[in-house]
């Protein structure tokens, strides 16, 4: 009786979590489609790992003291004698950089020409409240370009974004800071913690605990009372040894030289242990309504990571971009979406025989790049009709019973409503000469929102 009364509890999403639906579409093949064009131009090699890793990997790496791995990760055990793994505490995957080291070792790619220049596009899953609006799973856009510690592939990592993100329409600025290294940043914490601890007790209850696990972190807190007090503070930038302040500026003499926006921020610290030098946010150029900088995503340089999972070391620096957060920027910002499929031709057919015929012609114009609509379960040529209509197609063409016989096919204008019979053989070459084909859509930001015809 109870399993009866348990098929009627509606089973449905969990909170915080989203489908992705057809009327996202659009906006999620727009932002792919330019996620290929910029790994292209730049040459990033792609990479993907699992959304189950061990624990470890992020509490060794992006630190106990984070928010991440204090609070947000979705952990459990494995079942014991599960495989030669069970019994282990696994998570679904917080984050990605930690995660892309793991696998840049495990597969030697430390053999390879340096740096390895890699790009992702993976789900990420943090265990965030579901009220404050962010997704407990959502999808980042990320590049990690490991093997190297020169400044300028900071900057270019920087670039790259900033070149997708104006492919996209969206323009953008960043926040920028050094946070040194593991020479000269323990001094600065050393600094930092003694000012915060006389101060203490004025502290919220977050940066009360962040003091003791992670003090940095401390200086991103939100909190008003928290901020007033970081007004005093010591700077990071007074305690960088020399490395530190030659490779931040050449940093940001590479920016200024392709005039790339960027503000000091001596309070940028993104509030993961991996992080060394660079870090940085990328921000919308134009704050919102209430005076907020909505924020894409953010990176910074991890030359320490490598040997914190226990390789050789293997400096990198990379980047992470909310897929979800750029979709709702490109809303906002009323960026226009050309639609993602563009049909030219819709098949209609009436008859058995012609359906036959129908499904093989479809295939046939597919095959040479044609965009081609159906709707095959319907036998009523009406209802075929206001389909083609509906989708917008210059032509249709159909196919019935007299055409089968007499080896011709109707090539209709839908626009007009003007009916003519082809040769079924020819049918092709028409297209060609009334269709300028295929049609690819080509947005060019300087030009604004207008679609060319190219050629593939
Ligand atoms: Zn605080
Ligand atoms: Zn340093």
């Amino acid at each position: 009786m109870s399993k009866k009364t348990n098929k009627n509890i509606k089973v449905q999403l969990l909170k915080g979590f989203k489908d992705i639906l057809p009327e996202h579409e659009k906006y999620w093949f727009y932002v792919v489609d330019k996620v290929i064009k910029i790994v292209k131009d730049y040459n990033l090699s792609f990479i993907n790992t699992p959304v189950l890793e061990e624990a470890q990997l992020f509490e060794r790496t992006v630190g106990e003291g984070s928010d991440i791995v204090h609070k947000e990760m979705y952990k459990f055990n494995l079942p014991k004698g599960d495989s030669e793994d069970g019994g282990k505490t696994v998570v679904l995957r917080p984050e990605g950089t930690a995660a892309v080291m793991r696998a840049y070792i495990e597969h030697g790619m430390l053999n390879q020409p340096q740096p390895v220049k890699l790009w992702y596009l993976m789900p990420m899953f943090r265990r965030e409240k579901p009220q404050s609006g962010r997704f407990r799973q959502h999808h980042q856009f990320g590049i990690e370009v490991i093997g190297d510690q020169a400044p300028v592939i900071d900057a270019q990592v920087m670039i790259i974004v900033y070149s997708f993100l104006k492919y996209l329409g969206l323009d953008i600025k960043f926040p920028v800071n050094s946070i040194g290294d593991r020479e000269c940043r323990p001094a600065y914490i050393n600094a930092l913690t003694s000012y915060l601890s006389s101060r203490q007790r004025q502290l919220c209850t977050d940066c009360k605990r962040r003091l003791k696990t992670n003090p940095l972190r401390v200086l991103d807190c939100k909190e008003e009372k928290c901020q007033l007090i970081l007004e005093d503070a010591p700077q990071i930038v007074d305690y960088l040894c020399d490395e530190c302040r030659n490779h931040f500026v050449a940093v940001l003499e590479y920016l200024d030289e392709l005039d790339i926006p960027y503000e000091l921020d001596n309070k940028l610290v993104r509030g993961i242990d991996y992080y060394e030098r660079t870090t940085f946010e990328v921000v919308l150029k134009n704050p919102d309504e209430d005076g907020k900088n909505l924020s894409l995503g953010g990176g910074g340089r991890y030359d320490g990571l490598s040997e914190q999972l226990g390789g050789r070391p293997a400096p990198g620096v990379g980047v992470g971009l909310g897929i979800e957060r750029i979709i709702g920027a490109l809303r906002t910002a009323g960026v226009e979406i050309p639609s993602f499929v563009r049909y030219e031709v819709f098949i209609a057919q009436l008859g058995k025989e012609a359906k036959k015929k129908a499904l093989r012609l479809f295939e046939d114009l597919k095959a040479e790049g044609w965009r081609v609509a159906e709707a095959f379960s319907k036998d009523s040529l009406s209802t075929q009709l206001e389909k083609a209509d509906k989708l917008g197609v210059q032509y249709a063409l159909i196919l019935g019973q007299k055409e089968i016989m007499d080896g011709t096919i109707i090539l209709r204008d839908m626009s007009s409503g003007m009916q003519e019979e082809v040769n079924f053989e020819k049918i092709k070459d028409v297209l060609k000469k009334r269709i300028t084909q295929p049609q690819v859509i080509v947005r060019d930001l300087d030009d604004g929102d207008q679609e060319k015809d190219g050629e593939n």
